[in-house]
């Protein structure tokens, strides 16, 4: 047996060992490969090998904003410490110890019209050079993705609600105390005490992004985050490497499949499997609320279909299935709210509004049981069961 565990870097033995290097002939982490390339010596057949343009422009490849940021922070060290053919040689690192050195390096530095990436403020630390005018640091998707999760490590699952997609939703009590109780749960995140970034990727469109971790050191996160009026929000996250993300519809549609055949013993394979990686999937927690509910278990069914609703709070099919399952479980008072809220978001809900009349029927109230079934009708004059239950009313 190994004392290391082997998809460690090489070089730290900490970090994932996510890249060959051909230099060590090993895997090592983009840490290491960024400490290493940095001198130009990389060979000519590895994509990360570093050719240097100008001072701050490099041509390379790098999986993460942060790598790049890194790399450039490993550049600008090395360029304070070595002679520089613009200042006739002289070393920046020497040229601050005088007034006139500091203004000939800004007055050089202020020539350039530096990407936004290029971390200056870095270069005015390093050098002292309180004059520089340097851009502020705009908030990329991989900033909100840490700090989400930074959020998470110290517990904060309320204030991760500022972070999600739908935070305006958790002003409501129960589907925040829902989401908390998903997140504390988790195994994963109820004990994350570090993560390590290893990648990222956004759309051409710069409109949506997935960053990848590595947590503890031993699980693997992808986060899917949108733009929403030009700030970066998490959408949902995938437990697994990013690829995964590409392949959620598949797994959604051979659950659908396998469900609509019936074969309830293969499906609780594939849902405990699916449902442990796309954690945040509203399709998934509908189809255990489905599956539970053909097997008798209402009181999973509930929960499963609370889950759904509360991560996708459109998602009619698993509203109305969370109501009925509500109605069975003796919870008419909840159930009728869920009916009038499904009802309000799409007013041609011919079933729902059925249902809630066969509770007002219930309950003795046949003015609202028969205002809503004449909705029904106008809608559509041959829907049997709104025809069935007026003419219960009326007889
Ligand atoms: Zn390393």
């Amino acid at each position: 047996m190994s004392f290391f565990k082997t998809d460690r870097c090489k070089i730290c033995k900490e970090k994932r060992g996510h890249r060959f290097c051909l230099r060590i002939a090993n895997n090592i982490c983009w840490h290491d490969c960024n400490k290493l390339r940095v001198d130009l010596k990389c060979p000519e057949e590895c994509n990360y090998k570093l050719k240097q343009q100008d001072s701050f422009q490099i041509k390379t490849k790098a999986d993460s904003q942060m790598e790049y940021i890194d790399l450039l922070k490993k550049q600008i060290d090395k360029w304070i410490s070595t002679p520089q053919k613009v200042f006739n040689d002289q070393i920046p690192f020497q040229m601050i110890e005088t007034e006139n050195g500091k203004k000939k390096i800004i007055s050089f530095l202020n020539q350039f019209k530096a990407h936004s990436l290029v971390p200056l403020s870095y270069l005015k630390e390093r050098l002292s050079l309180d004059d520089l005018k340097v851009n502020t640091h705009k908030k990329t998707f991989e900033d909100t993705a840490m700090e989400f999760l930074t959020m998470i490590v110290i517990h904060e699952w309320e204030n991760s609600t500022n972070f999600l997609l739908n935070f305006a939703l958790y002003k409501n009590k129960e589907y925040l105390t829902n989401y908390i109780q998903r997140l504390s749960s988790s195994r994963i995140l109820s004990k994350m005490t570090e993560f390590d970034l290893i990648s990222s990727a956004s759309t051409k469109q710069n409109d949506q992004a997935l960053v990848y971790f590595e947590i503890n050191r031993k699980y693997e996160l992808t986060l899917n985050l949108k733009k929403l009026n030009n700030n970066w929000k998490i959408v949902s996250k995938i437990f697994g490497k990013p690829e995964l993300y590409n392949s959620e519809k598949e797994a959604i549609q051979q659950v659908a499949v396998l469900l609509s055949k019936n074969q309830l013993g293969n499906v609780y394979e594939l849902l405990k499997k699916y449902s442990d990686i796309y954690v945040d999937s509203a399709d998934f927690q509908y189809y255990w609320g489905l599956h539970y509910s053909f097997s008798r278990n209402n009181k999973k069914a509930e929960q499963h279909l609370f889950n759904a609703v509360e991560i996708d709070p459109d998602f009619t099919e698993a509203k109305g299935l969370y109501a009925t399952i509500l109605l069975q479980n003796n919870q008419s008072e909840k159930a009728k709210t869920i009916y009038l809220e499904i009802i309000k978001q799409n007013p041609k809900e011919l079933k729902s509004m059925n249902n809630l009349a066969s509770i007002y029927i219930e309950e003795g109230d046949k003015d609202k049981a028969r205002k809503l079934l004449e909705r029904c009708l106008k809608i559509d004059p041959n829907f049997e069961y709104a025809k069935k239950n007026l003419e219960k009313i009326n007889t």
